[in-house]
């Protein structure tokens, strides 16, 4: 199954490369008003993806806004584009279960999640700012619950200069950052190819 991972938009990519599941890591719909989020999601659905699955990060304030106000609307804009909104929640294709941590949420994520998506990183995980400093900004208590849950891919963006991926404990973590400290377009979409869950574990 083909990945492709895409957070913190400044301007949108020339090109989104093809996959079978789109993941917005959050900061895709940084607009001012409803025309831009309705802009936004046409594009998302223009992309063509059979799968498309979205966090909130800090700057989607016009669809955190709706979805509190008027959540039937915010649903219906989503539902139209094929976008599932994951809030603490879960939904799984082709075997795969894909987690999404809502923004400042501390829920425990379950165990049996194979992809977390969560707009902050992880504490200690493509979680540093450009230049790299010793500094590391990510969320504490998000990596504690790797640490047990152990998935096998987490998803993030929020601080641009960690766009990369790393390695730890058998989980891949990804920074999918495309704007840079600058809030350029500066960074390609990942691509992360993962087998199926019946192909690649033991019952
Ligand atoms: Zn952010």
């Amino acid at each position: 199954m083909r990945l492709v991972l895409i957070s913190d938009i400044h301007d949108r990519p020339d090109t989104v490369p093809p996959g079978d599941v789109l993941i917005l890591a959050g900061d895709i719909f940084c607009g001012d008003d409803a025309a831009s989020l309705r802009s936004d999601l046409a594009w998302i659905k223009s992309l063509g993806f059979k799968n498309a699955l979205a966090v909130l990060g800090n700057h989607d304030l016009v669809l955190t806004h709706l979805l509190k106000t008027q959540s039937e609307t915010a649903r219906g804009l989503l539902a139209s584009a094929g976008v599932t909104l994951l809030q603490d929640s879960d939904t799984i294709i082709d075997g795969l279960r894909f987690y999404g941590v809502d923004w400042r949420s501390a829920a425990a994520i379950p165990a049996g999640s194979d992809v977390v998506v969560s707009h902050c990183p992880a504490k200690g995980m493509v979680d540093q700012r450009q230049p790299p400093t010793s500094e590391h900004l990510g969320d504490g208590w998000l990596a504690k619950q790797i640490e047990v849950v152990k998935p096998r891919l987490v998803v993030s963006g929020h601080f641009h200069g960690g766009y990369g991926r790393a390695e730890r404990d058998g989980t891949i973590f990804v920074n999918c950052s495309l704007a840079n400290e600058a809030r350029e377009l500066a960074n390609e979409p990942q691509i992360m190819d993962l087998e199926g869950a019946k192909a690649s574990r033991e019952f």
